[in-house]
């Protein structure tokens, strides 16, 4: 699935000379349509690369920028983060996860990741409930078995 770009002005240019080793699997506790709201306001100072949900994917932040998402800043500018469509009550949708595991397979072609290990849960940075009801086992399986 093609991302559509939407701008967010809560970024940093470049990535300090990191590359990218990581990817940080979120959810939005809410829609797309409420990431694409948050990530568009200066004052909520979050972001993300991708957002995932609803049947479409949204790229906020370039990949060579760092966005701000994973509560660390070492972690942000070496890592991909993502959105996902999903509250404490909803999963992500099963054209979430097929569009996760489409857009993950790629970054990790790309970036040369193994998905089974450098395709993190934000809880693995900060404590924090996110990706809450994300099966982020499922993504790992489902790339793994892309490449
Ligand atoms: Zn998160």
């Amino acid at each position: 699935m093609a991302p559509v770009t939407k701008t967010s002005p809560n970024y940093t240019a470049g990535r300090g000379g990191s590359a990218v080793d990581r990817i940080v699997i979120h959810y939005i506790v809410g829609t797309l349509a409420a990431a694409d709201a948050t990530f568009a306001d200066p004052n909520s100072g979050v972001s993300a690369h991708y957002g995932i949900g609803e049947g479409a994917v949204h790229q906020y932040v370039s990949e060579k920028n760092t966005a701000w998402h994973a509560g660390n800043f070492a972690m942000n500018q070496r890592s991909i983060g993502i959105e996902h469509s999903a509250d404490a009550v909803r999963p992500p949708s099963q054209s979430t996860y097929t569009a996760s595991i489409e857009l993950c397979a790629q970054l990790c072609r790309t970036y040369g990741l193994n998905p089974l290990t450098q395709i993190i849960p934000h809880s693995s940075v900060v404590a924090t409930a996110c990706p809450g009801t994300v099966d982020l086992q499922r993504i790992r399986n489902g790339v793994k078995a892309r490449l």
